[in-house]
């Protein structure tokens, strides 16, 4: 008997080894940075927190090589190895979640930040950064979103993204401005400044997403004349999570050094004891709510199963997450996690997974609710219904249009807090406490990601079996990748 359950817990922890280092990482990152600055001391020299950051450093460039030729292999071959009315239902199955999840997280966001009324009507004790910020209009913010889906240039969108400038007016302009509305102190309108654009640095993920998938629905409708293209991008995605599964064995040491090196480098750890430690409770419980109740709650609903195995076997993608701060580069764990423990179909994996890393974040868009509602408590400024619907909307699309990358929801939220007035360079009110948040908010983006491929996995098993059977050309060969048959 005892030596059935020796054997039991040997298996467990052989097949879970790589998930309790990593979650050891975590621990152990926390541990060594307190003990390498006991609190109260001060912050590391910037270049002596980069030598104990280094192998993290490294871990994350592997990743993120990882990010662009996995998320377009993926999609295309996903996609092309559908037939077209599937990829359009588990498309939009997918779409569906995304958009419900979102909308649900903002108003926990908002429900919790209005009821805890974290900022008290006074900026007094809050560390203000001066952060140059850049003039925008909403209108620019959600524009530049979709110009960003039409790339003009792929191969620039691997490392650009477009951003709409405006320019301020010169004196002489503000000058004409102020005699032609009879004022000699009034401010001309952002609507009015020049418009000019530029291209920032930063891959244009949503860019080349949006190619991929139409990209995959050619390759399938070309049926023979395609086959060699979706052969070639079948093998390259494959390749890619050959190249993760090696990749992820440095996920221990990587997030450990990552969360030391940044925790030597903070300003002070002070600030989550005042104001801004409300507002950070209140994100976090937001958080918890949605990502432990809301989402396991629907995933057991629609699945009709207990949702706790699932979670479990992700929990190396969430703990890298955590690490990492970026929902793209833990990407290749989660697609790995997902087909080889939970069983995912690999084209359900790697159609929704790329695509929800790249627009769905529900941990994010219930941050950005919160943090327009809090700086505007701060600021005094009350809020009617329809300015707290229009921060709904916006802060859904912030959250879309926000990358998967660290403080990326950050960027955007100068876009939610322009709708309700408030100027841009107000983020740096909550800039103290965000790289903690951000770590946050990215585990639940990515336990929505997952929970979301399993829901959509579910609904779609019959008509995949369907398909696979059906038309025979779709295999499943040895390494759980879906190959073409010759
Ligand atoms: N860091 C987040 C992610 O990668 C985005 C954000 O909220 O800043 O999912």
């Amino acid at each position: 008997m005892s030596g059935r359950v020796v054997t039991n817990i040997k298996g467990c922890l052989k097949t879970n080894v790589l998930t309790l280092l990593t979650l050891a990482g975590v621990f152990g990152g926390v541990i060594l940075g307190i003990a390498l600055r006991p609190p109260g001391s001060e912050k590391w020299a910037q270049r002596d927190a980069m030598y104990v950051g280094f192998l993290g450093e490294l871990f994350l460039r592997m990743l993120k090589a990882l990010i662009l030729p996995l998320i377009v292999s993926s999609l295309i071959s996903a996609v092309g190895n559908l037939d077209l009315s599937l990829s359009g239902k588990i498309g939009a199955r997918a779409i569906a979640y995304y958009m419900v999840t979102t909308v649900i997280a903002v108003i926990i966001g908002i429900i919790l930040v209005v009821s805890i009324h974290p900022g008290q009507g006074n900026d007094e004790g809050i560390h203000k950064d001066e952060a140059s910020s850049r003039d925008t209009t909403t209108a620019d913010t959600l524009m530049d979103l979709v110009r960003n889906m039409f790339p003009p240039n792929l191969v620039q969108a691997a490392g650009f993204q477009y951003q709409t400038l405006l320019t301020r007016p010169t004196d002489e302009e503000l000058a004409a401005y102020r005699e032609k509305v009879g004022n000699d102190s009034a401010e001309m309108p952002k609507e009015m400044f020049k418009i000019s654009g530029n291209y920032r640095e930063g891959s244009n993920i949503i860019g080349l997403v949006v190619f991929a998938i139409v990209f995959g629905i050619v390759i399938s409708m070309m049926k023979k004349q395609g086959e060699i293209l979706l052969q070639f991008f079948t093998a390259m995605s494959e390749a890619m999570m050959y190249l993760t599964r090696i990749v992820i064995w440095l996920s221990p040491v990587g997030v450990c050094f990552l969360i030391a090196a940044k925790i030597l480098e903070l300003e002070s750890f002070s600030v989550l004891l005042g104001q801004l430690g409300m507002y950070f409770l209140t994100v976090l419980i937001g958080l918890t709510v949605h990502g432990f109740v809301v989402l396991l709650l629907l995933y057991t609903l629609v699945v009709r199963k207990l949702p706790f195995g699932f979670v479990a076997n992700i929990v190396q993608p969430l703990a890298t997450a955590f690490g990492t701060s970026s929902s793209s580069a833990t990407l290749p764990l989660t697609i790995a996690a997902l087909e080889e423990k939970n069983g995912v179909d690999p084209r359900i994996a790697r159609f929704v997974l790329p695509i929800g890393a790249t627009i769905n974040m529900d941990g994010t868009a219930l941050y950005e609710a919160v943090a327009a509602i809090f700086i505007a408590q701060v600021r005094g400024v009350t809020l009617g219904l329809g300015q707290i619907i229009a921060i709904s909307i916006t802060a859904t699309a912030a959250s879309i249009g926000a990358a998967g990358i660290p403080q990326a929801g950050l960027v955007t939220m100068v876009m939610v807090l322009d709708t309700v007035g408030l100027p841009a360079g107000d983020v740096s009110l909550i800039l103290a406490v965000d790289w903690l948040l951000d770590r946050f908010r990215t585990t639940i983006n990515v336990l929505g990601d997952s929970l979301g491929a399993g829901i959509v996995n579910h609904l779609s098993k019959r008509e995949l079996e369907k398909m696979g059977a059906h038309d025979g050309d779709v295999i499943k060969v040895e390494n759980g990748i879906e190959a073409t048959q010759m």
